[in-house]
């Protein structure tokens, strides 16, 4: 009878932990159900060394701290089960992060195997271990594998054995969090009854350590009076002196040693461009002057967007415009002709409309590559991460956020990477209002209409940095109200600079402006013709025609049209925000995709063109579009309705994911009423307050 050795294997996610699973157990494994949990574990068996290992692959963490469920499961499983070792697979290519779990799994004095994984990417970015080394600074065996090419795995079962017969061959390793934090710990420790059940089972630091960091897990299962009493003592000292959650604290502590270690054993070939880096983020990611760093070059790559863009914008609208000239002049029926409406007025009125915008978006995704390739996007939500703890979100909550300038869809989804349920509502709920590429293509239309050049960076960054603003302060409210509960403190990778490659900043942007040319010719379009039936039907009849003449004729067919009903009996709601019943239909268009709202006015007023003065109308003349809408509106409303679009309902695919990503409707109609709600207030208050101070 062999003996038995238990194993659980602890990692990050994508660390390769299943694939070390599966070259250890090959077909010997199965899923195991463990009472009250729904994720999956699967457990599998291996014969070595006259030992029969039993292993089970936990759920990937980069913590274990009680804030997801993952995490729990992983940490309750060893403490409970107390296997004889656990494996940390570590993705070595990432050393740093991936470290973090294993100073975690030191806390718990568990016996540890850390295990170098991905050593081959690894050794291509030019990082070399000093084995030795780390393992003495980490107390415990290190190896390094390839395990998806089955590299190392015999190393592995050695160590296991080794470990398992012998027991660990280093001292205990303690992590040091500091004077302060060690002596709170040491008071709470003091006072803990080696006795007790909870001591015996966690052991005295782990629960002393776990108590000042607040784990929920933890502090609900104390009961003693005078520990929690004096947890609340050295927890508000603590705060009062680093005027910070403790558990911050200790995992920058844990960071601090992770760093420290690694600066002491790992070398890189790519030394000198993380000199290079460390002195460019010294002034980016400087304390003060980064966030103003951040906004100036927001505003660059905005202002830049629409000068460069007014060129081939004018050519894109001196072409769409030569085209419906030229279409009408050598149309073969009367001017009258429906077909004739629906090409000129509905299509290129309507989706030429939103395509003229489509310099912008390219080069407004251009310059968000490159931001992005040349790693300074990753500074930028360093910068924010601050800000973000400060709002009660988790630092991840900026990455989903800056997805979200492009598409709420795709942000949305990425707010998977928040392990935190009701952080990741929250970030959810205020996705909405990041301005995304389709609210950019009608701030690109109405900006230019109402400001100056000089004007319209600034007016585009206001509107971007209300509704960030906005966002901010949502979540506050959110996680003050439905969504209580503490945040997790998360160290953001920093990749060194790098310079882009054309390459790659043409496959993102070409990719972002196709999307854009294919929305056009697909949902736009079709809404564009339902919208122009909407204002091409009922047909007003000649002898109506002539009663009603007057105001001009297309007016008249307008106004009798169903949009102009629809439009004139809401306008009475709209009306005090400043929008008439034009803005007001085109606002609901744009419920099923932004850029509608571009389209549709772009219809309406083709629509509204005198049949006959289309023809005569001179081809090449500049934005006609914004040259209507500048001598219709005031620029007091033309600022509300991006204020409105900004705000308000998220459009049909915003919903529907965030209906899917949450698993109910219930959040999907809260995010769709609250900001379909503050959209009105805020620019009910904004209009009346402006007219007064304009007047
Ligand atoms: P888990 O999430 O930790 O279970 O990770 P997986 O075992 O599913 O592995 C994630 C991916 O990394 C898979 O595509 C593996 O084939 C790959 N992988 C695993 N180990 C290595 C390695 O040592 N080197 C390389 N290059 N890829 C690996
Ligand atoms: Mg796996």
């Amino acid at each position: 009878m062999n003996e038995k050795i238990t194993v659980a294997i602890a990692g990050n996610p994508n660390s390769g932990k299943t694939t070390v699973f599966n070259a250890i157990t090959g077909f010997r494994q199965h899923v195991a159900n463990y009472p009250g949990v729904t994720v999956e574990i699967k457990e599998g068996l291996c014969a070595y060394s006259g030992y029969d290992i039993s292993i089970v692959d936990l759920p990937g963490t980069y913590s274990l701290t009680a804030y997801s469920a993952e995490e729990l499961l992983a940490r309750n499983y060893i403490v409970d089960n107390h296997p004889d070792v656990v494996l940390d697979i570590l993705d070595s290519s990432n050393l740093e992060r991936n470290l973090y779990l294993a100073t975690q799994l030191m806390e718990m004095n568990v016996p540890l195997v850390l295990v170098f994984n991905m050593s081959d990417i690894a050794a291509q970015r030019g990082f070399k271990f000093d084995i030795k080394t780390l393992s003495e600074l980490f107390a415990s065996p290190v190896v390094t594998t390839v395990a998806s090419r089955a590299e190392g795995i015999d190393d592995i079962l050695d160590a296991i054995v080794k470990l398992a017969k012998h027991g660990p061959a280093f001292a205990i390793a303690k992590m040091n969090y500091g004077n302060e934090i060690e002596e709170e710990l040491a008071k709470i420790q003091l006072l803990l009854n080696s006795e007790n059940d909870l001591v015996k089972k966690y052991g005295s630091r782990w629960l002393s350590l776990k108590l000042l960091e607040n784990d929920p897990d933890i502090t609900a299962k104390e009961r003693n009076e005078e520990v929690i009493a004096a947890t609340e003592a050295s927890r508000s000292h603590l705060i009062s002196i680093f005027g910070d959650e403790p558990a911050t604290i200790i995992a920058e502590r844990r960071y601090g040693f992770i760093s420290g270690a690694c600066q002491e054993a790992v070398q890189t070939t790519t030394q000198m461009r993380h000199d290079i880096s460390d002195r460019i983020d010294a002034v980016l990611t400087h304390r003060i002057l980064g966030l103003p760093i951040f906004i100036v070059m927001m505003y660059l790559t905005f202002q830049l967007t629409f000068s460069i863009g007014s060129w081939p914008m004018g050519w894109l609208e001196s072409f769409f415009s030569w085209a419906s000239v030229s279409i009408t002049t050598h149309w073969p029926g009367g001017y009258d002709s429906l077909l004739l409406s629906l090409l000129v007025d509905g299509i290129i009125g309507g989706v030429g409309g939103v395509i003229v915008f489509l310099p912008n978006i390219i080069l407004l995704f251009a310059a968000i590559a490159i931001l992005e390739d040349s790693g300074y996007m990753a500074r930028a939500a360093f910068i924010m991460d601050h800000i973000m703890h400060k709002i009660g979100l988790h630092g991840k909550s900026f990455i989903p956020m800056l997805i979200g300038f492009g598409c709420s869809v795709p942000a949305i989804m990425a707010t998977r990477i928040l392990e935190n349920r009701r952080n990741r509502i929250a970030t959810i709920m205020v996705i909405p209002l990041i301005s995304c590429g389709a609210k950019f293509t009608i701030y690109a239309m109405l900006i230019p209409a109402f400001f100056r050049t000089a004007w319209r960076g600034p007016a585009l960054l206001l509107i971007y940095v209300i509704g960030i603003v906005l966002a901010i302060i949502c979540v506050r409210l959110l996680r003050e109200t439905l969504l209580k509960g503490q945040t997790i403190p998360f160290v953001m990778e920093l990749p060194p600079y790098r310079l882009p490659t054309v390459r790659s900043i043409a496959t993102h942007t070409w990719h972002r402006g196709w999307m854009y040319l294919r929305k056009a010719g697909t949902i736009i379009l079709a809404v564009s013709i339902i919208l122009w039936v909407a204002g091409a039907f009922p047909r007003v009849s000649g002898e109506d025609l002539t009663e009603l003449a007057g105001s001009g004729e297309a007016n008249v067919k307008l106004n009798h049209s169903i949009i102009g009903k629809v439009g004139r009996a809401i306008e009475p709601v709209m009306k005090p925000l400043g929008f008439d019943w034009r803005i007001s239909t085109a606002l609901i268009g744009s419920f099923a995709a932004k850029e509608v709202f571009v389209s549709q006015m772009g219809i309406i007023y083709s629509l509204d063109e005198n049949d006959f003065s289309r023809a005569s109308s001179s081809a090449g003349q500049h934005n006609p579009l914004q040259e209507k809408l500048r001598a219709d509106y005031t620029p007091l409303q033309g600022f509300c309705v991006m204020l409105f679009c900004l705000i308000s309902t998220p459009c049909v695919a915003t919903l529907a994911i965030t209906r899917k990503e949450t698993g109910s409707w219930k959040w999907a109609l809260f995010q769709f009423c609250s900001l379909t709600a503050a959209a009105y207030i805020l620019t009910l208050a904004v209009y009346q307050i402006g007219r007064i101070i304009i007047n």
